[in-house]
């Protein structure tokens, strides 16, 4: 794998690139003609190219040295979890077409109208207080999630009750958020704004955008219910509603990122988070519905970016190439060592390949069945322990499995231009099922004109918007 690339910009910049020491430079297209021999330049750009090659550019790279992950590391990782979510009810007062527990996916646990075990919740929380040092700094965040999580509001009534108590015997700053469809919202306001909820709306946009979520009930489509309870809220808390509420949109065929950002600003002055389809686990017999409905988040961006409107400025940070230049500078370039001064001490780097979580280094999930999950967005399949009696952790078990999957997965991440800064969780990948047969391949796998692609793609926004460096030096760089 060559250490070394060259790629250009939409303004037909040259950049080179080295992989290994993460540095990005602005360069002469003659100095590629030099490196590449394939024509005739200055003696200046030869001499620059044989300087830069003494000084370890443009070698074959040396493959990677992946880490390896141990007990201690899971244990540690799951008793200081920095939250817990807990799968409030399987039970959903909507039917939303595109459902991640509906008839277009597999992969979960059968949904029968069944809620959470509120003794199995009481039995976790205090597992993580028993093991949490107390403390004001390090805050706890409990989530809940469904289904639809205020179908079971007394559960969420009784956990903040409950975690007062604990925190009678132990402080431990707590902090709550809920993700819901606002159906219910009505009910629970003045809770919510008591206990300081961080709320995340479903939201798909106008009436139009909105109408594959419809009511279980009668089929129609719920947006009418959720605006007026949404607008109840804002007229009534306005204050708590500018800091605590946000929106989050799924991306399909029926709406678009720039229909969906125009009426949640208009209407609420917010940006919304947008989430294309999710495309793994589909059930076989509905994935050409799921490739029917899916749409292209990344193309839907550049269509709004086409068109005059005032609000692209404000949305600019939630465009994915915005992100994506925030993992350029912080991962791929040399703001890297800014963060991770002590890897300029080793030879090798030693990372674990892909970016999957240790089991509960972000969260802890509780399902309405008793099984934890790293969290709500992988198989269920891929447990990592269960509450019986009590919290049941397999370690040794959980780290047999995780080291079978990185074994084999790193074979092929050896050979990926990502390895470095692969952002994939193993636990999403199509085939991790056959990760040890010959046949295994990661969708997400990048070859050298997909690194120059992404590259191409990333200096060419920063050079559109260079003040955006700073911005994100100093928001996510520097800590
Ligand atoms: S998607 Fe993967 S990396 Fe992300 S929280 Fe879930 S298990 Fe962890
Ligand atoms: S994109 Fe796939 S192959 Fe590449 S490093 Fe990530 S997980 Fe490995």
């Amino acid at each position: 794998m060559a250490k070394s690339i060259f790629h250009t910009s939409e303004n037909q910049n040259t950049y080179l690139y080295d992989i290994r020491s993460r540095l990005s430079m602005l360069v002469h297209p003659d100095l590629k003609i030099a490196a590449e021999e394939t024509g005739e330049v200055d003696s200046y750009y030869r001499g620059k190219y044989g300087y830069l090659k003494n000084c370890g550019f443009f070698k074959e790279g040396e493959s990677v040295k992946f880490g390896e992950i141990t007990e201690s590391m899971i244990r540690d990782s799951l008793i200081h979890t920095p939250q817990i979510t807990f799968e409030t009810t399987d039970f959903c007062n909507l039917n939303c077409t595109y459902c991640s527990f509906g008839e277009l996916y597999e992969g979960f646990d059968e949904r029968n109208h069944k809620n959470i075990d509120i003794d199995f919740a009481k039995k976790l929380l205090r597992f993580v207080f028993n093991n949490r040092p107390e403390s004001k700094k390090q805050k706890l965040l409990i989530g809940f999630y469904g289904g639809e999580p205020l179908f079971n509001g007394k559960f969420i009534l009784q956990i903040v009750d409950f975690v007062d108590q604990l925190k009678k015997e132990k402080y431990i700053e707590v902090e709550y958020n809920i993700t819901t469809n606002a159906l219910l919202l009505h009910k629970y306001m003045d809770f919510f704004v008591k206990n300081r909820f961080r709320i995340l709306i479903s939201l798909d946009g106008n009436r139009k955008n909105h109408s594959y979520r419809s009511v279980r009930k009668d089929g129609n489509n719920s947006f009418d219910r959720v605006i007026e309870n949404v607008d109840r809220m804002q007229y009534l808390y306005p204050v708590y509603f500018e800091k605590y509420v946000r929106f989050n949109a799924v991306l399909h065929d029926r709406n678009s990122v720039k229909e969906i950002q125009e009426f949640v600003y208009e209407r609420y002055h917010k940006v919304s988070r947008i989430a294309p389809l999710v495309m793994v686990d589909l059930n076989k017999k509905n994935e050409v519905v799921a490739q029917k409905m899916y749409r292209n988040k990344l193309e839907s961006e550049i269509d709004f970016q086409k068109e005059e409107s005032e609000l692209l400025p404000t949305v600019h940070e939630e465009f994915s190439v915005f992100k994506e230049l925030i993992d350029f500078l912080k991962y791929y370039s040399l703001n890297y060592y800014v963060s991770n001064i002590t890897s300029l001490l080793y030879e090798t780097e030693k990372i674990l390949p892909t970016s999957t979580c240790l089991p509960g280094q972000k969260k802890i999930l509780l399902t309405t069945h008793g099984k934890l999950l790293p969290c709500e967005r992988v198989n269920y399949k891929y447990t990592i322990g269960e509450i019986r009696e009590d919290v049941v952790l397999n370690i040794p078990e959980i780290t047999v499995r995780y080291k079978h999957y990185y074994h084999h997965v790193q074979k092929i991440c050896q050979h990926c231009f990502l390895n470095r800064f692969c952002n994939n969780c193993m636990l999403q990948l199509k085939m991790l099922d056959q990760v040890d047969k010959k046949d295994f391949v990661c969708e997400h796998f990048c070859n050298d004109k997909g690194l120059m692609y992404k590259l191409y793609r990333v200096l060419s926004f920063l050079e559109k918007y260079p003040l955006d460096f700073f911005k994100i030096v100093e928001n996510h760089v520097i800590l």
